[in-house]
């Protein structure tokens, strides 16, 4: 076995095979760009070398850097990890030219399976079923629009080169081809410099199947069962799971000889996987599925295979590496129970899965135990930039059956908690919750058919969400009077009274929310009594009680409508985000002093503090106002600020409207000193 490894990756991946590597006594070393020097996965290494700046280009895929820094580190064995240049032939054979092992296949097998076009031909002679399709040279577009016509239609244009999903094109009709055909060469030869395309059918209501292979360099080929992949978005998988549902006994073996037999054809060494395309959503035939690509190295997903078989994948890796034999024959490989690994992403589903950006100010993970497994690159207070693969962590389950397995999931993912970023947590627990994943209707489409229920329209917050919020609020504002009347030393002062009693020198105080997952978001006033130790609160939907205390670390044990609940409240500025079992909501306070000040009053002349556009007017003519009450929204800097009364008053003129885009100093409002009710 190797005495020091460097891994030539960054995140989640770096850090899942350091983990293997220091089990085995191995040294590990990490290489980072400046975006990463306080990266987790640079912390968990012995020795971690710069190899850039934060652009990949310059750093994870340059290979001049790389290779500069397996020689400065005398590694003895390089890691490539997925994604950056795990697939990248010139990378192997420049690591073996700077004297070090290659963890995965032999150039020429990567080679082999780089090009889509290739692959196929190389699948087709060995007996591995293909989709139908047209996978030659001739790139002539009436040549390929004969093709797809003879093929029939839908058909899948796809780049040779592809990868990630990218450059590929679905075609449901003669008349659209040329166009799909354009648009994915322009893709293909902006994603990876050859745009040379395959035709495919498109195969309805698919399952995306895949085998986990192993080879040695002494003729031993196995594989590590199947997982389904079929939970995508935008043909990149977001769910998947070991065993595949469904897959019959015949099925499996058939399967497995399949991917053996891809392995054997391309001399292949190391973890790889084959990827098939399964007709029919519930099928278990085993003659319906299709070899689509073998992906030379270890996969995203592999977590869910080694909770089934029990196996170290990387330790597997590192093994064959090393010259030695596969640990395992077949019949010494055993599949126990279910797994389910979801991808947290920080990503928004609502806006077409648009990669976010952003430091994670929050973040908890379920604790790791059999049944949980957590890899993750991210620490709290870490970052996620725009630089890289926006993926926070992967959290996997396992137990006897999948159904068992399944609630575990929906556990885990109660029990993460995360604030800062916006994430696909809701969306991977919509699917985790939804009754055709639970009965096991996967098919590649399943995300787009049940997008209403898996992407619900932003929900406001409940009324229980917006009670605990207040609370926090009421709780917060007792507590720094509290803390003044210790301090201050007009001790007695009514003001700095502890009982929320007197707290506000009178018995209600109001308090104003917006809700973020809202756009435009209305002002919320809550008004809230002292009573009973606790509160009454008037919500939008009538009034409740409330009442609970805070702990330091944000923890809030509360009671509402007669249940008892605990919350984690953060605080971030003016917003206040509410995590715990069934709420994950942030909410703003709308600060009526601190508004007031922003907002420049003249003679009752109200006006924008800032260049900005009206998104909300909550007063008309003629409306009476009190202080501190919300009149309009302004959207300026990529903020919303809430415009609210200065003084009681009558409104006496508005002078804006919603949509209307409003300089610095222009005036909104106007607003009259009430009159006298006897005049
Ligand atoms: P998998 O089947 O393992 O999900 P993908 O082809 O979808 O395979 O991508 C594998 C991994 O490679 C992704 O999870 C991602 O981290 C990485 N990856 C995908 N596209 C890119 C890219 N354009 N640049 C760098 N890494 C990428
Ligand atoms: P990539 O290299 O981008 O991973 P793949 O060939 O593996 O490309 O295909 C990615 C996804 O696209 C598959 O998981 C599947 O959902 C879908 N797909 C691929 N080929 C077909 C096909 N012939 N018919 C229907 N869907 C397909
Ligand atoms: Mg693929």
């Amino acid at each position: 076995m190797f005495d020091s490894l460097l891994i030539a990756n960054r995140g989640e991946i770096a850090c899942r095979i350091a983990a293997t590597a220091r089990r085995l006594g191995i040294r590990v070393i990490a290489v980072y760009s400046d975006a990463d020097a306080e990266s987790r996965h640079v912390a968990l290494s012995d020795a971690a070398l710069h190899i850039g700046p934060s652009p990949a280009r310059e750093s994870y895929l340059d290979i001049d850097h790389l290779i500069d820094a397996i020689r400065r580190s005398g590694a003895q064995a390089v890691h490539p990890g997925y994604g950056f240049l795990s697939e990248n032939a010139e990378f192997a054979e420049a690591v073996a030219a700077a004297g070090a092992v290659f963890v995965g296949p032999p150039p020429a097998a990567i080679r082999a399976m780089g090009s889509k076009v290739n692959a196929k031909r190389i699948m087709g002679a060995a007996g591995v079923p293909l989709v139908p399709g047209y996978h030659e040279d001739d790139q002539d577009p009436a040549v390929l629009a004969a093709a797809a016509e003879s093929i029939g239609f839908p058909v899948l244009i796809k780049a040779s080169a592809g990868g990630g999903g990218r450059g590929m094109r679905r075609v449901d009709s003669a008349g659209e081809f040329e166009k799909a055909l354009e648009g994915a060469k322009r893709e293909a030869m902006t994603g990876f410099g050859d745009d040379t395309v395959l035709i495919e059918k498109f195969v309805t209501q698919p399952r995306h199947i895949e085998m986990q292979v192993f080879a040695d360099s002494h003729d031993n080929a196995v594989h590590l069962f199947e997982r389904d992949c079929s939970i995508q978005r935008r043909h990149q998988k977001v769910v998947e799971e070991a065993p595949a549902p469904g897959v019959t006994p015949a099925m499996r073996t058939a399967m497995g000889d399949a991917a053996i037999a891809a392995a054997r054809a391309i001399g292949y060494e190391g973890a790889g996987t084959v990827e098939f395309i399964v007709e029919g959503a519930k099928t278990g035939r085993s003659d319906g599925f299709y070899f689509m690509e073998m992906n030379t190295r270890l996969q995203v997903e592999h977590p869910v295979s080694e909770m089934i078989t029990g196996q170290d994948l990387v330790e597997w890796q590192l093994t064959v590496a090393a010259g030695k034999p596969l640990p395992l024959r077949q019949d010494q490989i055993a599949a126990n129970g279910h797994a389910i690994e979801v991808r947290l992403y920080a990503e928004n589903p609502a806006r077409n899965f648009m990669p976010q950006t952003g430091r994670l100010s929050h973040l908890r993970f379920p604790e790791p135990s059999p049944h949980i497994r957590v890899d993750t690159g991210i620490r709290e207070g870490d970052s996620v930039s725009m630089y890289y693969d926006p993926m926070i962590a992967k959290i996997v389950t396992w137990d006897t059956d999948r159904s068992a397995t399944l609630r575990r999931m929906r556990g885990a993912l109660m029990a993460t908690e995360i604030a800062g970023i916006t994430t696909n947590l809701p969306f991977l627990a919509a699917i985790a919750a939804h009754p055709a994943f639970g009965a096991a209707e996967l098919e590649t489409g399943f995300i787009e058919t049940h997008s209403a229920d898996l992407i619900p329209e932003a929900t406001p917050a409940s009324r229980e969400t917006l009670a605990l919020a207040a609370l926090a609020e009421l709780l917060n504002i007792a507590a720094e009077a509290a803390s003044r009347a210790g301090t201050v030393a007009d001790a007695h002062s009514p003001w700095h009274a502890r009982n929320g009693w007197q707290l506000s020198g009178c018995s209600e105080t109001t308090l104003h929310f917006t809700d973020d997952a809202i756009r435009k978001s209305p002002v919320i006033a809550i008004r809230a009594r002292p009573e009973d130790g606790g509160y009454r609160l008037f919500l939008p939907e009538g009034d409740a009680m409330v009442r609970g205390e805070m702990g330091s670390t944000g923890a809030l044990l509360a009671e509402f409508d007669g249940a008892r609940l605990s919350v984690t409240i953060l605080r971030d500025g003016d917003a206040l985000q509410i995590i715990g079992p069934g709420h994950n909501h942030r909410l703003r306070r709308a600060d009526p002093a601190a508004a007031t000040e922003s907002l420049a009053v003249t003679g009752g002349r109200i006006t924008a503090p800032m260049p900005g556009r009206v998104i909300a007017v909550h007063a008309a003519a003629g409306d009476k106002v009190r202080t501190g009450q919300a009149l309009l929204v302004l959207e300026a800097m990529k903020m919303e600020h809430i415009v609210l009364a200065p003084g009681d008053g009558v409104i006496a003129q508005v002078r804006c409207a919603a949509g209307d885009q409003v300089a610095d100093g222009e005036e909104l409002l106007s607003l009259e000193k009430p009159q006298p009710a006897n005049a």
